[in-house]
């Protein structure tokens, strides 16, 4: 069984106080977790160390029995199995839905790429708009294309940073279920970065909350709001 696995990660960046404080957490495979904290609490940092994306000072992030190298570690940063999505949707303007979602198949021939993009687009409910252009969507519907784009690898692992901060709170909710159930459905593991509390309920399977770089508390919800 592949999993997740932060053993006591420490990051200090340069002349600053620690960011990350001997953080450990262990998601089994296809669980969602929902991390909480204040601004600056170190839950970006967290993401982009467990993404390979950024150096620490100690510890390991292992994915099953592979261990995820940092950017001085390795030559080409990140790994296709970890990817991250971000509030800004970072799609390309001029290129269709299809073709944003496909970008990163740029290796497969076109058949696989083909099929590996309509797979996508049913999946997410898009296919009415696969030759639309990003600003034709709703912002729901434009991060929807940048959540296809980060499956179209199938990775094992999506880590979620703030992703509907941009969204009113209707279309949020109706996100939240409808991606709860494709992840659900694929058996990713994800990471759910939020400030909100409502959000990170309705999404989880179990919360994480940060203070000044440190794991505070994890647990079910209902094992952290019904403590006596
Ligand atoms: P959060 O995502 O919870 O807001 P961050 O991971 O962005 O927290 O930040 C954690 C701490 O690390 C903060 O004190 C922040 O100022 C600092 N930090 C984040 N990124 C950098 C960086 N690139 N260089 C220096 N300090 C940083
Ligand atoms: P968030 O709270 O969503 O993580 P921030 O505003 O803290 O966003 O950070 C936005 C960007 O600025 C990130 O790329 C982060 O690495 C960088 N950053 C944050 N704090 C610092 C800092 N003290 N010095 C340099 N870069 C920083």
């Amino acid at each position: 069984m592949s999993y997740l696995k932060i053993e006591s990660v420490q990051k200090t960046y340069q002349n600053d106080k620690p960011a990350i404080v001997d953080f450990s957490l262990e998601i089994p495979k296809g669980q969602i977790v929902s991390l909480i904290g204040e601004s600056g609490s170190g839950k970006s940092t967290l993401l982009r160390i467990i993404a390979g994306l950024e150096n620490k000072n100690s510890g390991e992030v292992f994915l099953g029995e592979e261990k995820i190298l940092t950017p001085k570690e390795k030559l080409v940063p990140g790994y296709d199995e970890i990817q991250l999505v971000f509030q800004e949707y970072h799609l390309y303007p001029n290129s269709t839905v299809e073709e944003n979602i496909g970008r990163p198949l740029i290796q497969y021939d076109k058949a696989y790429k083909k099929k590996r993009i309509d797979e996508l687009l049913k999946l997410l409910g898009l296919d009415a708009f696969s030759t639309k252009l990003p600003r034709q969507l709703s912002g729901g519907q434009q991060q929807k294309v940048a959540i296809g784009r980060a499956l179209s690898l199938e990775p094992q692992v999506i880590l979620l940073d703030e992703p509907f901060s941009s969204l009113d709170t209707i279309q949020r909710r109706e996100l939240i279920v409808e991606l709860k159930t494709i992840f659900k459905q694929l058996e990713v593991t994800v990471i759910f970065v939020t400030h909100d509390l409502d959000d990170a309920l309705q999404m989880t399977d179990s919360l994480v909350l940060m203070h000044k770089g440190k794991l505070l508390q994890k647990g079910s919800p209902e094992s952290i709001f019904e403590k006596p």
